[in-house]
Formats: structure tokens, C-alpha cells, sequence
């Protein structure tokens, strides 16, 4: 699957906000965004013109894939999904998002974000009710128990971003045990959990068109 390798702090100018797409350095001064808060490119530095409603649905819906590091195609699969469950399309697509298993590692602090929580999963680090699993768009479930493998859990990365969490802080959906190297789904996130400003019904109004 195609990824984006590029600058990342340019996705943050891009969508005039903090995605916190670069770990510990997104809290320190030299977040790319702090230091120059207009789009990147030549015109840049232009006037902002003022969007379409599909302008500002189109940057809605790639606002949220850049967060959770997702393809369109992948992206899309969730909105269907979200369509045939019962409830509000658009909580449940960003509820979706949040039971990856990737999300779930980064949200337990296991990862400083979501890249690098991907890659760990990617490569096995992880047990779901101790079994390993390596899939990052596994979807946990409520009493789901996420633990890093023994053998893994002297990773540096891995301890230095679990130092860092309690800034962060552990959403109230996860139980985080820190000194076991465990976390446990205590019930489905609630729409309310997720605290980026992310308007989703954007993103359902752009692909239901
Ligand atoms: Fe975005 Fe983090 Fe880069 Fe700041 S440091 S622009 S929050 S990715």
C-alpha cells in the first residue's frame, strides 16, 4: 500500500492544525507548526481564500485520515462499514478508527504516535488476549487484553514512550497496568473520548454525494 514518506509537519501546515504526527517533538519548540503556521509551498504565505463546502469537507476527510495514517481506499472501507452499523454514521466511523489496533497501541502508550505504533504492531510486538497479532487494522473489543510481548518489553522506544504517556493521558475507554507492559478495553469509545476537533459528519456528507 502507498504511503506517505514525506515531511510530516507539512501535513499539520496543510491542515492548520497540531496532528501530532512526530511524537515527543510535536510538544517541544521545534514543532514545524509553531514555528510556521501557514500552508506549505510557494504561496503559503498568501492570503487563505475561503473554502467550498467541499473544499472544507475534502480537507475534513483528509485531516482525519493523516491522523490515524490511513489510505483512501482503507478510509473508505470504514465509511461503509460505519453506514451498515446502527447508530450516528459518523460516530461510529471515528469509533472505528479508534478500536485499531495500532490507534489502541499508541493511545496505551506504547508508541509516541501513530507511525511508530504501526511498525510495532507491523512487526509482532503485541499479544491481543495472548496471542500475538500483528495486523494494525485488528479491531479490539470491550475486555480485550493488549500486552507487549515479553521479549519486547525492553525496547527502548517502547519505554520511552511509556514514560511520556501520563502528558498525553490514557482515555478513559482503556485500563493502562504500566509496570505489566498491559492494557485492557474497558468498553467501546464514546464519541466524546476523542477530543481532536473533528467535524466527521464532513466526511460523511463528502462520500455520500
Ligand atoms: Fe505536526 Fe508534530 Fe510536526 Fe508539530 S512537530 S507540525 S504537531 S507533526
Amino acid at each position: 500500500m502507498a504511503r506517505y514518506t514525506g515531511a510530516v509537519c507539512r501535513l499539520c501546515r496543510r491542515e492548520d492544525m497540531k496532528l501530532f504526527l512526530k511524537g515527543e517533538r510535536c510538544y517541544t519548540d521545534k514543532c514545524g507548526y509553531e514555528r510556521r503556521s501557514y500552508p506549505p509551498g510557494q504561496h503559503g504565505q498568501n492570503r487563505r481564500r475561503k473554502r467550498s463546502d467541499y473544499g472544507e469537507q475534502l480537507r475534513e476527510k483528509q485531516k482525519v485520515k493523516r491522523i490515524y495514517g490511513i489510505a483512501e481506499r482503507q478510509f473508505r472501507g470504514y465509511y461503509y462499514k460505519a453506514l451498515r452499523t446502527k447508530g450516528v454514521s459518523g460516530h461510529t466511523l471515528i469509533q472505528l478508527l479508534e478500536r485499531r489496533l495500532d490507534n489502541v497501541a499508541y493511545r496505551m502508550g506504547f508508541a509516541s504516535d501513530h507511525a511508530e505504533a504501526r511498525q510495532l504492531v507491523r512487526h509482532g510486538h503485541f499479544t491481543v488476549n495472548g496471542k500475538k497479532v500483528n495486523i494494525p487494522s485488528y479491531l479490539v473489543r470491550p475486555r480485550d487484553v493488549i500486552q507487549v510481548r515479553e521479549s519486547s518489553q525492553k525496547m527502548a522506544r517502547i519505554n520511552e514512550a511509556l514514560a511520556a504517556v501520563d502528558r498525553r493521558g490514557v482515555p478513559q475507554w482503556i485500563q493502562l497496568d504500566k509496570e505489566n507492559f498491559r492494557g485492557a478495553i474497558v468498553q467501546l469509545p464514546a464519541r466524546e473520548d476523542v477530543t481532536l476537533p473533528i467535524r466527521e459528519q464532513l466526511i460523511i456528507e463528502l462520500y455520500s454525494k
